[in-house]
Order: structure tokens, then sequence, then C-alpha cells
């Protein structure tokens, strides 16, 4: 890894050079809450003005650039008789993300791993993942957040630059010679130890603002244990199985796939839809025969593949700590209460 620092009006200056070629996504204001306070989201910035940095953090993830909510995988049309099969994998160029925390880099490393780097990649997301440029930049910690307690706090990889304000300048992380190429059209300089000072006593500040926790210790070998805990059925009995969790949710990457036949039977196409295992239908197969009828074995089976499948198979939790599912669940329902009732062994 490279480091260098920049006055932070090179940005706007870096932002321009990027723009004039490339499309860029970045956290905008999208409005106000109820309390005046600022709404953000990912959406595409033109206007470097446009731009939040400072943003605390976004309703939804930046999923939908790439793993978009619905998506055509193939159509089909009839030519001479005979089906015609077309794919598209929905690239519309290469997209520059301006101003990625560190939990949301880190969401995708965790996805690259189920749709990358297993044995059945999904083509559709490869093609738009490495269509990729990220800018991470540092967060300011909110009460919900617990990404610390899950490793998220910090990127170490899955970005090709990486800033942190240090309040006059920018102190850049550079892993990607595309990042180290694009640096030397502004301004930089070698940090010196000064800025190394600076730099770690932000970090330092920062992280002493997280204040929600999970205990994650031997969490995967707790589940197993507490799988006929009558927790589960406490938090199912409150939640409203409306999926919202795993709309917001940064790692949730399940989907179900629909083939529609135009009236005119000419015409047909496959189309994906994420889905979230918190539906009724989710786990619904052919014959009407439901694996998961009961609120409470689907919230569980969310909880258990975060936590608990995903921890067997890789090593690592499938929740970067976010703390988005809790914040937009309507019933109260977050990570951090169900884990620490699950570890009681009782429901709240
Ligand atoms: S946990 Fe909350 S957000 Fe998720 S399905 Fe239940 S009520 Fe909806
Ligand atoms: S489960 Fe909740 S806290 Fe964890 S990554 Fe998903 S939205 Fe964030």
């Amino acid at each position: 890894m490279i480091f260098r620092v920049f006055e932070k009006k090179e940005l706007k200056n870096l932002f321009e050079i990027l723009a004039a070629h490339n499309k860029i996504v970045g956290p905008v204001e999208a409005g106000r809450d109820k309390h005046g306070e600022p709404v953000y989201a990912f959406s595409e910035v033109s206007d470097f003005n446009a731009l939040r940095l400072g943003y605390t953090a976004t309703k939804l993830p930046a999923k939908r650039y790439f793993l978009p909510f619905q998506e055509n995988l193939s159509t089909y049309t009839v030519e001479d008789g005979e089906w015609q099969k077309s794919i598209d994998y929905n690239v519309s160029g290469p997209l520059i993300f301006f101003g990625l925390h560190s939990c949301d880099i880190n969401a995708l490393n965790k996805l690259d791993k189920v749709l990358l780097h297993s044995i059945y990649p999904m083509p559709y997301y490869a093609a738009k993942r490495k269509n990729m440029f990220i800018i991470g930049t540092d967060c300011a910690p909110q009460p919900f957040c617990f990404c610390r307690s899950m490793s998220s706090d910090t990127a170490l990889h899955g970005f090709d630059m990486f800033i942190t304000d240090l309040g006059t300048k920018y102190f850049v992380e550079i892993l990607t010679d595309t990042a180290y190429n694009f640096l030397k059209h502004i301004r930089t300089e070698e940090p010196k130890e000064k800025d190394h000072i600076l730099y770690m006593k932000t970090v330092s500040a920062r992280n002493k603002k997280f204040t929600a926790q999970v205990d994650t210790t031997d969490l995967a070998k707790i589940l197993d244990m507490e799988f006929q805990s009558d927790v589960w059925k406490h938090w199912g009995d409150i939640c409203l199985s409306c999926g919202t969790c795993s709309n917001v949710c940064p790692t949730c990457y399940c989907y179900g796939v629909e083939e529609t036949v135009d009236i005119d039977l000419k015409g047909a196409k496959k189309t994906k839809m994420l889905h979230s295992c918190n539906l009724i239908d989710f786990a619904e197969v052919a014959g009407g025969h439901n694996f998961r009828p009961e609120r409470h074995s689907r919230l569980k089976y969310r909880y258990y593949h975060k936590h608990r499948g995903f921890v067997e198979a890789f090593e690592e939790s499938l929740c970067v700590g976010c703390g988005r599912c809790g914040e937009s669940c309507l019933a109260g329902i977050n990570v951090p209460e169900v884990i620490a009732s699950v570890r009681g062994g009782k429901s709240k």
C-alpha cells in the first residue's frame, strides 16, 4: 500500500477528471427526516458540490448498482420458428464509487466470496463488479453501528483508494495502479511524520465514538446450542415479516427467478428479483409446501445464515454491523439486542 496526502481542494479536481469519462455514484442528500436531519442516499453525481462525503449512513446500501433488485437474466424471441436466447449482463460502463464507508466495502468483499469466488460465480454480478473503481472514505460512527464488533470498521482491501479527512488535507491509501495513475493528475505529496501522527489521532478519536456492540465470542457455537430457544419465538412474534431488513442489508443477496412469456407467444424473459428470507413464500416449494411457515422460523433462518452458516463456510460472519436493518425495522428488531438475548438464553 502507498500513502499520500493532498490538499482538500484537490479532491474536486480529482472528481472532475474522473467525471469527464465515467459515471460517478456517491452519497447525496436525498431529503430531510421528520427531525429535520438529512437523509442520505447513493446516487449518480455529476457535480462535486452535490457530494456529501461527511454523510452519516445511507438508508439503502449501494447494492442496487451491482445487485439490482430486479434484473433481466435472459430474453427469448422466436425467429424462423426457433427460440433465440439473448443474454445481457446489464453493464453500461465503468462506475466510480466516490465515498464508500468501510462497512460497505467489506460488504462487497463478502459478496465477492459467494458471487465471484465460489464454484458457481454469478456472471451478472462479476461483470458489474469488475467495472467498478472504489474510493473509500472514513465514517462518523452512529449510535446503531456495531461494525467494530464485526471487524468491518476498517477495510484492508476491496477499494482502489481510501481517503481520510485530516481537517485541512486528505490522507490517502492507494491500493491499485489505476488509483495511482489517477492521482498523478492532482498535486499530492509524501506524508510527513506529522501527517502519520495526525492520521493515527484521527482514527483513534473516531474509534472512541463507537457505542453499539455485539459479543461475537463463540457465537456460531452458541447459535447451535440455542436453536430451540424460545427467544426466536419472542422475536418472531413481533416481526412483521415485511422483508425490509433484507432490502436495506448490504450483504443480503438471495433472489428468486421468474419466467414470463409474452401473450402472443413470440417472446419470453427470465427475470431475477432479490428476495427476503423473512417473506412468507421464501421457502415455499412446488406443491405448496412451506419449509418455514412461521415468522419466527424465518427470522431465525436469517440470523443463522448471517452468523452461523456463513461463518462455517467462510470463517466470517455475513453481517458487517452497519445497523441498517435495526434502523429500518418497524418492529424495532436489531442485531445487538437479538444476539444479546440469544447469548442470555432468554428474550429481552
Ligand atoms: S425483522 Fe423487522 S424489518 Fe425484518 S422482516 Fe421482521 S419486522 Fe420486517
Ligand atoms: S444484517 Fe443488518 S447490521 Fe448486518 S450487514 Fe445486514 S443490515 Fe447491516
